[in-house]
């Protein structure tokens, strides 16, 4: 218990109402202790947020980009704490929890470079229509424990340049990245500006239902997100959510089976598939399904896993105790229904270890195929037409993303078409990038975050409709 974390309220570091151990998912064993923000706290939060918001969204927006640019400059100097730190808490191997610093930096850079847009839709006659964009007040901003640091800045670049104010909470088990970049907008941004609590759980509503809160981001599970959702009923409130999915993985039959399933192997095992859009199952020509299945089980026995901070390990354990048992249950049942044909079997050692596991010959209604397994588990399935194959994709509550993968781009891409979702990549997975907007489809989200409709999710649409008045009689 090396280092204290604090909250940041109003621009100082404090102490929470009580404190909580954060687990090292590779050891199980408490590594750090988290300060616990009570109710006094969290009003103390949005307070000092909602008394920030008047000066900050009266700074000139080329200001505010700049301190958000330097928020990012900083980061990218302390690359290395936040990666080391990021590993201990979350678990995932150390050049993953590098590339998310990196993409957090990028993230804030990106946005550092947009501007909302003020639109001039009629000027004639005398009839001047602009729609301007202007800030909504306190951002309450609610985050997961799979990539806890660049989740958050999907939230703080556009919520900061478009003016206004947050409340920042992150997941229990992972809080102490955004506790550590606490101290960058403690240096850098007026007080008040982005405000940092932690819970175990329990403040999630409260921060919701607040009457001072204009707008709830959310990124978490579909059963979370529906109880967001509800709560911001009351004040009307602006929401955004990124939640759960179940996205495919298409392999066409012109594809070479094992370049295939080196593809669709990444895309399911990287974070330990701990990643709403990873590949969770993965549909294959029966021509090839033989071939494709011994292929990815080899990849899948060949991988190192082992504590993030340990140099080679590919896949790090589960982030938490609930998953574990929730992703070993779900290989349990699997193993009723199909062929468990490597892993399946948590690693005899401490820590919440799960090899990469793949399973074949399941049917469509198993567990491991209809829900979320967020985890290094992969079912596979046979398909033997393209119409079959993408209704069969399609029979889900999500829709968050998906692959295809295809040689002939033009084929593969009218297949991406016919996906309901809210991305879908070609010959390409994980391709998010700040500049493009992501979002999911059915109950995989509502709104969406990043590019410039990102941008504007963070504001309000203001028309100002003005003509001139007539003559005086
Ligand atoms: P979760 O829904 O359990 O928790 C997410 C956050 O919500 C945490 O900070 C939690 O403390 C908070 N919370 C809990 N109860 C709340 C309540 N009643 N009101 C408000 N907040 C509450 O999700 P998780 O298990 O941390 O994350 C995994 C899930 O997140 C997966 O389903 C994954 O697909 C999804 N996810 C989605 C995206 C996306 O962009 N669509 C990205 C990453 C993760």
């Amino acid at each position: 218990m090396e280092r204290t974390f604090t909250l940041l309220i109003n621009g100082e570091a404090v102490s929470g109402a009580s404190e909580f151990d954060v687990i090292n998912p590779a050891t199980a064993e408490p590594f750090a202790r988290c300060p616990k923000a009570d109710a006094n706290q969290l009003n103390a939060a949005v307070a000092a947020a909602r008394g920030a918001f008047p000066a900050w969204s009266a700074t000139p927006v080329d200001e505010r980009a700049a301190l958000v640019d330097a928020v990012a400059a900083r980061l990218q100097e302390r690359m290395s704490e936040f990666a080391s730190l990021l590993t201990r808490e979350q678990g995932k191997p150390l050049d993953q929890a590098t590339g998310e610093v990196m993409g957090t930096v990028f993230t804030l850079r990106a946005f550092a470079q947009m501007r909302p847009e003020t639109k001039v839709l009629r000027d004639e006659g005398g009839n001047r229509v602009v729609e301007h964009r202007t800030p909504l007040g306190v951002v309450a901003a609610i985050t997961p424990w799979n990539f806890p640091m660049i989740l958050a800045a999907n939230k703080i670049g556009p919520a900061l340049v478009a003016g206004n104010t947050m409340v920042l909470k992150p997941a229990p088990t992972t809080p102490l990245t955004t506790l550590l970049m606490g101290e960058i907008f403690a240096e850098l941004l007026p007080a008040g500006v982005v405000n940092i609590i932690c819970d175990q759980n329990d403040l999630g509503p409260l921060l919701t239902a607040h009457p001072d809160v204009a707008k709830v981001a959310f990124t978490g599970s579909t059963a979370t997100g529906r109880k967001v959702m509800a709560s911001a009923a009351d004040g009307v409130k602006r929401v955004t959510l990124e939640l759960g999915g179940n996205d495919a993985a298409i392999v066409l039959d012109d594809v070479e089976p094992a370049l295939a399933a080196q593809k669709v192997f990444q895309g399911a095992m990287y974070n330990a598939g701990q990643i709403c859009v990873a590949v969770k199952r993965a549909y294959v020509p029966e021509g090839m399904y033989d071939e494709f299945c011994e292929e990815i089980a080899r990849l899948a026995r060949e991988t190192v896993v082992d504590d993030g901070a340990k140099q080679g390990a590919k896949v790090g354990p589960i982030q938490n105790a609930m998953q574990f048992e929730k992703v070993k249950a779900l290989i349990e049942d699997a193993r009723q229904r199909g062929t468990v044909l490597a892993g399946g079997d948590p690693l005899d050692r401490p820590g919440y270890f799960i090899p990469p596991t793949i399973v074949r010959d399941l049917d469509d209604d198993a567990p491991l195929v209809r829900e979320e397994q967020f985890g290094p588990v992969l079912p596979v399935l046979k398909y033997r037409d393209i119409d079959e194959v993408i209704a069969r994709a399609n029979d889900s509550d999500y829709g968050l993303g998906g692959t295809i993968w295809g040689r002939n781009v033009a084929r593969a891409t009218e297949v991406a078409m016919k996906i309901d979702s809210g991305t879908v990549w070609v010959n390409q997975h994980l391709a998010i990038d700040p500049t493009i907007p992501f979002r999911g489809s059915k109950q995989s989200g509502l709104g969406g975050e990043l590019g410039q409709s990102g941008l504007h999710e963070y504001t309000q649409a203001h028309v100002v409709n003005a003509v001139e008045l007539e003559p005086a009689a």
